[in-house]
């Protein structure tokens, strides 16, 4: 299961990294003002030494999420060459050493070199002899420089496979290898990539130890928007509202999700007794009974679905018409993903929640979440639906828990900041332990795994 990050936890900045002052204060210069999505989750691994998948759209800061924390760890008492980064293009390559620049205008004795094809080799071979602790390459160039033994990898700690899918697809994987063979045992390996396709997931599992996979949830519009409401009620007055609710809406199909595994079984008992047709899908029933009732369900031959959270992941079903959540989840995030189980597909879908007085908190942590008032339901108000982006959003989450890969996902919201000065109260980042010039793991072989800290518990 990966970790969440949502909008709620976006409360690092780049202060909380500890980053060098001269760092900081080239941010400033920049602009920068707030680390985005991707550079949240994956600084701080990355400052610890730590191997990294990052995957995140074109756009999304990936060069100052690595460029960062390599910066922050080059010793510039040393002319070796401790970094290197391999991008698909020479364009590429020149606007990550570019960046790269222009975060280290402060740095002093800080160099960062570019080598690609298509320029004559000589003056970047002259470049390289002067001493650049940063390389920044396409493979092509990078494997002939090494060939002719005029870059010398033995002192490199840190290696960035950038835009890692557009190398594949310009067949480099190979020279990509090739060069990762160059490189000395135990050092840092990070990837970048928008995509994942399975020839870079092979990649990453075959030359990164243990590393941590960080995804951002991307912004795609997926789907349409889902009426959200609420109604209060305790105890057993939530049947007599479900009832209500069944017979002025007329739902064509419907999931109701229930808290616990008996309390289901028990709704969904209650439910047959009056007369519904309904059936239950929950974890303490057999492969081959959920089995069947999805093919029911599915087939429409059932309307109703009393479900567990559990036992609906992964479902797929296109055609469902409204969601009851008969409790509230323990999660927000679980709230945003049942009801993402409607109007899919550019389907209108309705999502009604019956929350007992002690339920009161999660309501407003879903609130909080979703940075809106649920409407009621039964009163005439403007209905504010679930936008578009965020459903795609609790799609994402659910294809990363599916996937089971991602180690972290970061939930991309509108005005962090913002939103965190106003939902959480006094918990302070932690610190970030100071890291600079390290040795990073050097020659210790690794393999140990970190533990990982991105926006605390
Ligand atoms: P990617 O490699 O993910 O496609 P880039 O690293 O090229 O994205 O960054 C895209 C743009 O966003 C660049 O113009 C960069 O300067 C800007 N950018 C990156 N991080 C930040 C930040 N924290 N705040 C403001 N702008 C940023
Ligand atoms: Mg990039």
């Amino acid at each position: 299961m990966p970790r969440v990050i949502t909008r709620k936890d976006h409360i690092l900045r780049f202060e909380d990294f500890d980053l060098q002052p001269e760092i900081l204060r080239a941010l400033t210069d920049l602009g920068y003002t707030e680390p985005t999505p991707i550079q949240e989750g994956t600084m701080d691994a990355l400052l610890r030494d730590k191997d990294m998948v990052g995957q995140a759209q074109t756009g999304s800061g990936k060069t100052a999420a690595f460029m960062l924390p390599i910066l922050d760890r080059i010793d510039p008492d040393s002319k070796d060459l401790q970094a290197l980064i391999l991008c698909p293009t020479r364009e590429l390559a020149l606007q990550v050493a570019d960046a790269s620049r222009s975060f280290a205008k402060y740095l002093d004795n800080v160099n960062i070199v570019p080598v690609y094809g298509g320029a004559p080799i000589v003056e970047q071979i002259t470049a390289l002899n002067r001493g650049g602790q940063i390389v920044v390459g396409t493979p092509g160039r990078v494997l002939d420089l090494l060939r002719r033994g005029k870059m010398i990898l033995s002192d490199c700690r840190m290696v960035v496979l950038d835009e890692a899918d557009e190398m594949l697809s310009m067949g480099f994987i190979d020279d990509v290898r090739d060069i990762l063979k160059r490189t000395p045992w135990g050092k840092q390996t990070a990837l970048f990539s928008a995509t994942m396709p399975d020839p870079i997931k092979k990649l990453a599992e075959e030359e990164l130890h243990t590393p941590e996979f960080v995804k951002v949830a991307s912004k795609e519009i997926t789907v349409d928007t889902v009426d959200q409401r609420v109604a209060f009620a305790e105890g057993r007055d939530k049947l007599e509202l479900l009832e209500r609710f069944i017979q002025e809406m007329k739902p064509p199909t419907m999931i109701i999700f229930a808290r616990t595994k008996i309390g289901t079984q028990k709704l969904a008992d209650d439910l047959k007794r009056r007369g519904h047709k309904v059936r239950a899908l929950h974890g303490d029933m057999g492969q081959g009974a959920r089995d069947s009732v999805m093919i029911a369900f599915r087939g429409k031959r059932i309307p109703i679905l009393v479900a567990t959270d559990v036992a609906s992941r992964g479902l797929d079903v296109s055609h469902v018409t409204h969601v009851v959540n008969f409790d509230l989840p323990d999660e927000p995030e679980v709230y945003v993903h049942r009801i993402g189980r409607t109007g899919r597909v550019g389907r209108e879908g309705f999502a009604i929640s019956f929350v007992a007085n002690k339920e009161k908190p999660k309501l407003d942590a879903v609130e909080r979440l979703l940075k809106r008032k649920i409407q009621r339901w039964g009163i005439d108000e403007p209905v504010q639906p679930l936008t578009p982006e965020q459903i795609a959003i609790a799609e994402e989450i659910e294809a990363a828990e599916e996937s089971g890969e991602v180690d972290v996902l970061v939930v991309e919201g509108e005005s962090t900041r913002e939103a965190t000065e106003s939902t959480v109260d006094g918990d302070a980042p932690k610190k970030r332990r100071r890291r600079r010039g390290g040795r990073g793991r050097g020659g210790s072989g690794g393999g140990e795994s970190v533990e990982t800290t991105v926006a605390a518990e």
